[in-house]
């Protein structure tokens, strides 16, 4: 059963139902799903998640659609890797990466597609849709391809090849609009209104959709033993993500999953080339002032952030920062997890691999907190830039087949 009391107004707090609305009509502000917390206290416990599906669905108490009609591929319950190597080099103490590379299509984005559609199936949408910077993309099509509903999936014309087959092998409409991701937006907010039938994941469905987010929290708390972490690092673009995992520690306190009221620091991470949420931070603003993309890190490209303004307030609050990387420090942090921790993440993951370090160097962590990155898609999916930024890294040794070759040319 999903203990969803209400959508309420985030700005005004006034309350409407549980159905496919995504903004407050009196104040224009973004709505949010309250839970009864008493009830979901009363039937969740730490046995209880444990005894769940390895997936996010071992939280549906805390999510706003029951696991019985779920889009399921088995989005989530993704390894969180003590990162020793990672940790020496940038002189950190205890670092954790949360690998959301693992999930079905590849990224975090799995874990809010997997919620929305069984929502999106609860209220009784037969087509899924969305507005998308490239892993959307590919998640919306895969579980809708699960779910057998019809899907209209809207792309920036350049996005990365890697991304355009892994959305287009679903079938269906694959929509490449000319035009930047906040074009194709605006777009499918008009599509949404004139087709009051199609689920958009990220505009009428929105306000369930962004709740998948929190699992990242709840997973990254079970998986160091009910414990929050002392700061988490997390990649920026729209913003919703990092709000969520902020929520997502406060309500396992609220149900008595963890002990206490957990202080964690949530810092945001974004890359220099669309960094107007970093920008308004460093100014002091509560403004955020919109900008036209120009970054590699284009799944987090996103130049009038939804969610801005409220990153940088859990940014203060919390005592973290927001703060943003260059191209080269991008592709320089995709390397360094790679060659220190086997892991291979998207530019996105970059970004917040290089604030990571670029905090570290500023001398930002003191040694001795519990630390949590989170690198949200893999590198698969934009492996070009490897080959386009002072491309070594297909760097190799090629010899003949013989040992003579071998001994000549590879040293050992
Ligand atoms: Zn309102």
């Amino acid at each position: 059963m999903a203990f969803i009391e209400a959508l309420t107004c985030r700005e005004c707090a006034r309350t409407y139902p549980a159905e496919a609305l995504h903004v407050c009509d009196y104040c224009f502000g973004p709505l949010e799903v309250s839970y009864d917390y008493e009830a979901i206290a009363a039937n969740t416990t730490r046995e209880s998640v444990a005894a769940g599906p390895r997936s996010i669905w071992r939280y549906a108490n805390l999510l706003p659609a029951t696991e019985d009609g779920a889009v399921d591929l088995g989005a989530g319950f993704t390894p969180l890797l003590r990162a020793d190597r990672l940790a020496a080099e940038l002189g950190l103490g205890e670092l954790w990466v949360k690998n959301d590379t693992l999930n079905p299509t590849g990224s975090f984005k799995d874990r809010v597609v997997s919620v929305a559609l069984a929502r999106a199936r609860e209220l009784g949408f037969k087509v899924a849709a969305c507005a998308s910077t490239g892993n959307l993309a590919n998640s919306v099509a895969a579980h809708a391809a699960r779910a057998g509903m019809r899907h209209y999936v809207f792309i920036p014309a350049n996005l990365e090849s890697g991304k355009v087959l892994m959305s287009a092998v679903y079938g269906h409409n694959l929509i490449a609009v000319e035009g930047s991701y906040d074009d194709v937006n605006r777009l499918c907010a008009e599509l949404a209104s004139e087709h009051p039938s199609w689920a958009f994941v990220n505009v009428n469905l929105r306000t369930y959709y962004a709740e998948g987010s929190k699992t990242l929290a709840f997973e990254t708390a079970e998986q160091l033993g009910w414990e929050a972490p002392d700061h988490v690092v997390v990649p920026v673009g729209s913003g919703s993500q990092l709000t969520k995992i902020a929520k997502g520690f406060r309500e396992l306190a609220k149900v008595g999953l963890l002990d206490a009221e957990p202080s964690v620091r949530v810092s945001g991470a974004q890359a220099l080339g669309c960094s107007p949420i970093a920008q308004a931070f460093a100014d002091g603003s509560d403004y955020v002032r919109p900008v036209k993309p120009d970054t590699i890190a284009r799944s987090i490209a996103i130049g009038n952030p939804s969610d801005g303004m409220y990153v940088n307030r859990i940014a203060r609050e919390t005592g973290g920062v927001v703060a943003a990387v260059t191209e080269q420090e991008i592709v320089d942090a995709m390397r360094l997890l790679a060659r220190t921790e086997g892991i291979f993440t998207e530019t996105a993951g970059g970004v917040t691999i290089g604030v990571l370090a670029k905090l570290a160097r500023a001398g930002r962590w003191r040694g001795d907190e519990t630390v949590v990155a989170y690198v949200t898609g893999h590198g698969l999916k934009t492996a070009d830039v490897l080959t386009s930024f002072n491309g070594h890294a297909s760097k190799r040794v090629e010899i003949e087949p013989s040992m003579k070759s071998f001994r000549e040319k590879v040293s050992i």
